[in-house]
This record gives C-alpha cells, sequence and structure tokens, in this order.
C-alpha cells in the first residue's frame, strides 16, 4: 500500500512565521523603501545647486531641508544650518516653496502597507505552494491545516498487507474474516437483516500486530484504508480535534466501503472524568466521534477498526454495543505463533536451508512479533557484518540474545575474580533450576559481558506453551532466582552486587504470590492489590490497611529467605558439581545446556 502522507505542523507555528515576517518586512523593507527615494546630500551641495538654479521645488522643515531637482524627480535632504543667507539664496535660486514634498501617508494608507501586505503577499505566497503541492501530493494537502483531517489515505495497490502476512493470530484473524466478507458482499447481510459492527476493538501489548491486521482487513477486502492514530486528534486548540474527526468521516464516507484506523484510540477515549480543569479539547473529540459513530448507519460499509492496550481506561460510552461493541484480543504470539512469526519475516531474508525454526521460537519465548521481526533484521545485519550472504542459525541465536540483553561488550575487562563470581552466580541459577524437577531446563548460560549492563545470564527454555502456574512452579522459580547469590555465598563466603536484578525479580513473583494469586496462608482468595494496564507491565497498586501491609511485607520476606535457604541446600548437596560447572563455564565462557546437563549427569 502507498501512503500519501500530508505535512502537518501545529496552528501556533503558522501564527510564529506570520509575525516574523510583519517584523522582518516593517524594520528592513521598508526603511529600504523609504530610503530610496530621498538622496541625503551636504549642506554645500545644498548651496551650489541653488546657485546653479537646479532646484525644483523646496520645503523648509525645522531641522531639514527637502528640495527636488528641476524635474522633481529626485529628492534631496540635507540637514538645516544656521544659514542667514537661506531665505535670499532661495529667491535668487527660482525654487518654489512646497508644503509637501514627500507626502505624508496618511494613517489609513501606512497601516495598509505596513501591516496588511505583507499578510496578503504572504498568504499569496502560501495558497500558490499549496496548490504546487496539491498537485503533487493528489490534491489531499492543507497548507493551513485548519480544521483539516490529516487522515493518511492509502492508496489500494497490489502489494497490500494481507492475513498470509501476520502469522499466528489465529483467533484474531477468523475474528476479522467476517468483516473481510462483509466488505466483500454487503448485500449478504443486509437481505438478511444483520449489520457489522461499526467499531472493533483490538485489544493486546504493543508490536504484536494490531496495526498490521488492520491494515491486512483493508488489504483482503480491497478498501481504502485511512488510518490516524489517536493522539493526533489531539490538538493545542480547543475544538480542531473535533473538526478533525468530523472531516475523517466526511472522507471515510465518500469512500465507503473503507477501513478507519484509530491507534491509541485511547489518548481520545480515556474515562471522562468529573474532575475540575478536565482535558476540554480531549472530551471534545471523544464527543464528537460517539457522535459520528451513532450518525451513520451500521451498513453504511464504513468499519472503524482501533487499537489500544489499554481497554480499562477506554470510557464507557465508546465500548457499549453499537460503537465499539467487538473486542478482538491480540495476544503476544505462543510457541507456535513465535515460529511462524520468524519463517514470515525469514521469508524476506536469504537463509540456509537448515533453520531450526521451532528452537529459536523456543528460545525467544514471551518475544511479541515486532521483537521476533526484529530479532530476524539482526540477525541479516549480524550476516552481512561478518561478510556472508546468507543467515544462519546462530545469527539467529544470537540475535535473540543481542534483542534481550544488547550487544556483546567487546572490551569490557572483568577481573580474574569478578570473572569466576560470575561464573559460579549463574551456574547457580542453572543448578538450583535443573535439580529443582519443575524448573525449566537450561538453553544456554553464558558470561561474556553485554551492553545492556549484564555481565551474564541464563537463558532458560519452556518446552511448550504454560497458561497456568502452580504455587510449587513459582516457588521453584523464586529459589532459582536467588541460586545465583547463593552460589556466591558458597564459593566465596561474600556477596556481591551482581544479584540486583535477581532480586527484584524473586521479590515481584513473591509479592503477587501473597497479593494477587491467593497463595498466602493467611489472607485465603482476597485481593490485596489491583493491577492496571495488565498490557503494559501491570502496574499495581496496594488496596488494604497499614497493618495488612505490614504483614504482606512479613510475609513476603519470609517467603524469599525460605526458597533462598532452599537454593542454598540444593547447591550444598551438589557442591562438586557447582565447582565443576563454575569451572568449564569460566575456561569456555559460553555452554549450552547439552553441555551442562551432560556434566551434571556424568
Ligand atoms: P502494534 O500495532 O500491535 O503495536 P504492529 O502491527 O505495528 O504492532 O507491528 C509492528 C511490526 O511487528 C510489524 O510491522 C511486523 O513486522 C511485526 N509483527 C508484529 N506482529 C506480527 C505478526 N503476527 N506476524 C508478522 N509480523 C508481525
Ligand atoms: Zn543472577
Amino acid at each position: 500500500m502507498k501512503e500519501v502522507k500530508t505535512p502537518k505542523k501545529p496552528l501556533i507555528y503558522y501564527y510564529m512565521i506570520v509575525l516574523l515576517v510583519l517584523l522582518l518586512f516593517n524594520s528592513l523593507v521598508m526603511p529600504w523603501f523609504a530610503q530610496r527615494q530621498v538622496q541625503l546630500v551636504d549642506y554645500g551641495t545644498f548651496v551650489t545647486m541653488t546657485e546653479d538654479k537646479q532646484v525644483g521645488l523646496v520645503e523648509v522643515q525645522d531641522n531639514q531641508i527637502l528640495f527636488t531637482d528641476l524635474d522633481n524627480k529626485v529628492v534631496y535632504k540635507t540637514g538645516r544650518m544656521d544659514d542667514p543667507e537661506l531665505l535670499d539664496r532661495l529667491e535668487d535660486s527660482g525654487a518654489k516653496y512646497s508644503r509637501e514634498i514627500i507626502e505624508e501617508m496618511s494613517p489609513l494608507a501606512s497601516f495598509l502597507i505596513y501591516w496588511i501586505l505583507p499578510i496578503v503577499i504572504f498568504v499569496g505566497i502560501g495558497q500558490f505552494m499549496n496548490r504546487k503541492m496539491m498537485n503533487k501530493a493528489g490534491g489531499n494537502s492543507m497548507m493551513f491545516g485548519m480544521g483539516k483531517s490529516n487522515a493518511k489515505v492509502y492508496v489500494k495497490s497490489s502489494e497490500g498487507i494481507h492475513f498470509s502476512d501476520v502469522a499466528g493470530e489465529d483467533e484474531a484473524k477468523e475474528n476479522l474474516a467476517e468483516i473481510v466478507d462483509y466488505l466483500h458482499d454487503p448485500a449478504k447481510y443486509k437481505k438478511i437483516g444483520a449489520s457489522m459492527p461499526k467499531g472493533v476493538l483490538l485489544v493486546g501489548p504493543p508490536g504484536t500486530g494490531k496495526t498490521m491486521l488492520a491494515k491486512a482487513v483493508a488489504g483482503e477486502a480491497d478498501v481504502p484504508f485511512f488510518s490516524m492514530s489517536g493522539s493526533e486528534f489531539v490538538e493545542m486548540f480547543v475544538g480542531m480535534g473535533a473538526s478533525k474527526v468530523r472531516d475523517l468521516f466526511r472522507q471515510a464516507k465518500e469512500k465507503a466501503p473503507c477501513i478507519v484506523f484509530i491507534d491509541e484510540i485511547d489518548a481520545i477515549g480515556k474515562k471522562r472524568d468529573s474532575q475540575l480543569g478536565g482535558n476540554d479539547e480531549r472530551e471534545q473529540t471523544l464527543n464528537q466521534l460517539l457522535t459520528e459513530m451513532d450518525g451513520f448507519e451500521g451498513n453504511s460499509g464504513v468499519i472503524i477498526l482501533a487499537a489500544t492496550n489499554r481497554p480499562e481506561s477506554l470510557d464507557p460510552a465508546l465500548t457499549r454495543p453499537g460503537r465499539f461493541d467487538r473486542r478482538v484480543p491480540v495476544e503476544l504470539p505462543d510457541l507456535k505463533g513465535r515460529e511462524e512469526i520468524l519463517k514470515v519475516h525469514a521469508r524476506k531474508i536469504q537463509t540456509v536451508d537448515s533453520i531450526d525454526f521451532s528452537q529459536i521460537a523456543r528460545m525467544a519465548s514471551g518475544a511479541s512479533g515486532a521483537e521476533l521481526a526484529n530479532i530476524v533484521n539482526e540477525a541479516a545485519l549480524r550476516a552481512v557484518r561478518d561478510n556472508r550472504t546468507q543467515v544462519t542459525q546462530s545469527d539467529l541465536e544470537e540475535s535473540i540474545e543481542v534483542v534481550i540483553a544488547g550487544y556483546q561488550k567487546k572490551n569490557a575487562i572483568l577481573t580474574d575474580q569478578e570473572k569466576w563470581t560470575v561464573a559460579y552466580h549463574e551456574i547457580g541459577h542453572a543448578l538450583v533450576a535443573a535439580k529443582q524437577s519443575h524448573s525449566a531446563p537450561v538453553q544456554k548460560i553464558t558470561i561474556i559481558p553485554r551492553t545492556s549492563g549484564a555481565l551474564g545470564y541464563t537463558m532458560q527454555v519452556d518446552e511448550g506453551n504454560k497458561y497456568l502456574m502452580t504455587k510449587e512452579e513459582i516457588e521453584n522459580k523464586i529459589a532459582t532466582y536467588t541460586g545465583g547469590r547463593a552460589a556466591e555465598e558458597l564459593a566465596f563466603g561474600t556477596i556481591s552486587t551482581g544479584a540486583s536484578n535477581d532480586i527484584e525479580q524473586a521479590t515481584k513473583l513473591a509479592r503477587a504470590m501473597i497479593t494477587r494469586y491467593g497463595m498466602s496462608p493467611d489472607f485465603d482468595m482476597v485481593a490485596m492489590e489491583n493491577v492496571s494496564g495488565q498490557y503494559l507491565g501491570g502496574d499495581s497498586s496496594l488496596s488494604c490497611s497499614a497493618q495488612t501491609q505490614t504483614e504482606i511485607d512479613r510475609q513476603v520476606v519470609a517467603l524469599v529467605k525460605s526458597q533462598h535457604k532452599k537454593a542454598s541446600d540444593i547447591l550444598a548437596q551438589n557442591r562438586e558439581k557447582l565447582d565443576e560447572l563454575a569451572r568449564y563455564l569460566y575456561e569456555k565462557e559460553t555452554i549450552t545446556g547439552i553441555e551442562f546437563m551432560d556434566i551434571l549427569n556424568r
């Protein structure tokens, strides 16, 4: 699809330019104009000219004398001297006295020339350029974008995105296929009296392909695609957003059937609150959107798709039946979905034949579609850097680490002691994970420093998808997080700052167990925390009394402590393996899960 973008600048920008032009015009151009007509000469010239009878008109003012030549073409000006013979001289020269050699402009005329003329010229130039751009952009541009929507028009073209380009997300595609079918053959639906939902809300974390899906619907149905981001509606001036909405829908109705896509709809669709000093502009825009959605019939052929990763913050008026009444979840891809997304993107690059995509997909657990696309691209870049023409399995594996942990830090120099510490720390994690039957086995351990600041890490692999975690599994996970620190204690009798991230993760899990999953002995199934923004990392806020908070803190500490103890015990029981593995890792710097298990089970 070819996107035609229109220039978009805030209105204030134009006001500033107009003002600037005015000032420049008045301070530079006008004085120059005025100066040109009057020539400044010295008194001697004046005297000579009168003696030679070369003066036409003369006007004697308080401190200057204006005079013209015989043809009245050039105006001269000279300062007035204390000259007693001035009058005689002028009498002799035959010059005529005049009162207004240079006509004073009337105030109106000067106002017109100094202030209105520049604006007229400026607007004229603007219009001219505008027309030129309109010709180029196919009539979709406005220099002064006042109240005009900047909805981009996607010109229909054969290279459009289709459902086959969006991998995984089968449920979402199934859901949207109905809309495609409707756009193909609305009559079928009209006959039976069914009307399509006017609005469909695509809900999910960032980078899961919501925009892509919307484009794919337009591509499959072969209809125009209007797209606009919610934040683009909210302008500096009250009322602009509303008029943009109006304009967008006017355009859309002309082009129906078509798709209108509003990205980040939460930017305008946030719950209106009763607080004073709310965002007037946003509310007006939202009201206009609601009005427009009510204004057209379900069968008019305009389908609005909107994307958000904060569905809970949307105004209920927006999600009620008749508006965005259909909600399509676009979740993070599962193992199979990740594999398919990798394959879709790998089609665009040159790879060797033997790539095991399911292995890569397994390593990239939790990655979104956008991250997977990024991983494939990173791999291609890596191949180019090494002067190869094809991407290999190890390129992909390395690029996962790049996307997760950053680039290898080539010249980070660890002291010998630091390197030993990191080796023991990482083996500690891996060993605790491996010894607890429920924990996923490790995929890879490395102690090469990364640009993200990690000095090493353990990549765990989950075989397949997990939707539920048992209490024991979470506890084991906490124990695994503490394993790094436990190994340091055991090996060196001292501790380092290397465990700060582990501490954070372990605390998060422990706290969630107690406040959200009802896994503490005392609180039963009472929620102590509210989670908001589940697609954006899940911020949470405590909702309990101060005493309970104290108790929660106490239980979190107790829980982490007991798991830390468990990890220490596991490592102590396997002390020889810990030393052996740590030495191996210290020497090799990177070991795979298979090597690790070999040594462990030897
Ligand atoms: P969102 O709108 O959900 O934030 P986008 O649709 O903009 O995400 O996706 C960003 C990029 O990620 C896409 O351009 C595409 O390259 C890649 N991507 C995301 N999801 C998928 C998917 N399911 N299949 C293929 N590519 C995907
Ligand atoms: Zn660690």
